[in-house]
């Protein structure tokens, strides 16, 4: 784990959720490490100790959108997903996003800040509910705050805190090939998945604007590399276009990299932004496209979205509110 400059015991009381137990220890000592963390992370917690606090709650019958208001003022969206045994969180780890994407509304104002580990931290912290799976999905490109996510993780698994399972963490990324690098050596085992979108550098360029920088097939080489080394299943995202990534070449492509490896194509649906130029795919050509990858012999899933009414889906996590606070300007 990355070595931090040491913290004053005033940053730690001020913040306290952006710290391990043991980081925690170094400096204020052990005693008064132990009393402040199961303050923490006891409930009901102690709103004294949060920096972020609940703006907003939108739901529909199994999915909840929160959102945060940060201390300067910025906001964040944070998703809910209910299931039998518990929920997923999706957490966001940026203000904004510099990445892009056609598809996402998240970044249609550009980058703002990352978040701090205790800001990531908090969002799960917010949510008053059993959580057993933690996805890096939200508000921003994880691995642009690599720091701060691995920080984060580092927290959540405490094991005198929330103590959470590694295998129930997922980063999703766009795949920037020297933080996939770093992250495949980093001792977390965490789940990953890669949002590919496209089987050629020219459709990828078009979905995924600001990674033209990075060769498709380096991103496919580096996550294939995670997935040996620990043995992981990598799954890759990729969100049905007609006419831009659904040809029969692409079928090829994705058959040549990934038969016989141990990936997953998840076949994702196009949830309406403020992008009137990008066609959704009917569910026809959807069922089409997974059932010519299937006969590839690929491991195929087609994912449902969940939250579409309340906008909190897959690309609809948006800065409202700090869109309107710019505009009042
Ligand atoms: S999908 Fe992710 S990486 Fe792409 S613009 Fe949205 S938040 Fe950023």
């Amino acid at each position: 784990m990355k070595h931090l400059p040491k913290s004053t015991p005033t940053e730690i009381l001020n913040d306290p959720y952006g710290f391990t137990y043991k980081e925690m220890s170094e400096v204020i000592g052990e005693d008064k490490a132990r009393a402040l963390y199961t303050e923490l992370y006891k409930q009901p917690f102690h709103k004294k100790n949060l920096s972020i606090s609940t703006k907003k709650v939108y739901k529909s019958s199994d999915t909840e959108k929160y959102v945060y208001e940060l201390k300067d003022n910025r906001y964040i969206e944070t998703v809910f997903i209910k299931r039998r045994d518990g929920g997923t969180v999706c957490v966001s780890t940026q203000v904004g996003c510099s990445v892009g994407c056609i598809f996402c509304e998240s970044g249609r104002n550009g980058f703002v800040r990352n978040l701090t580990p205790s800001e990531i931290v908090q969002q799960v912290i917010l949510i008053r509910q059993k959580v057993n799976r933690i996805v890096f999905m939200g508000m921003g490109e994880p691995l642009f705050n690599y720091d701060n996510l691995i920080a984060a993780i580092h927290i959540l698994r405490d094991r005198n805190g929330l103590n959470f399972p590694t295998d129930g963490i997922t980063v999703s990324t766009v795949g920037p090939v020297n933080q996939l690098k770093k992250l495949r050596e980093e001792h977390l085992k965490i789940q990953l998945t890669i949002s590919l979108h496209a089987a050629t550098q020219a459709a990828r360029n078009c979905i995924i604007p600001h990674m033209h920088m990075y060769a498709i097939e380096d991103v496919v080489k580096q996550a294939l590399s995670y997935s040996q080394r620990h043995n992981r299943k990598v799954v890759f995202a990729y969100l049905l276009l007609p006419g831009i990534n659904d040809r029969s070449s692409d079928i090829r492509q994705l058959a040549k990299w990934f038969k016989g490896k141990n990936v997953m194509i998840n076949v994702l649906q196009y949830n309406p932004t403020s992008n009137s130029k990008i066609r959704a795919p009917q569910k026809q050509e959807m069922v089409a496209f997974k059932h010519q990858l299937e006969q590839t012999g690929l491991e195929v899933t087609m994912r449902v979205s969940h939250g579409r009414e309340i906008k909190a889906a897959c690309g609809q996590l948006a800065n409202t509110y700090n869109k309107a606070k710019k505009q009042q300007k």
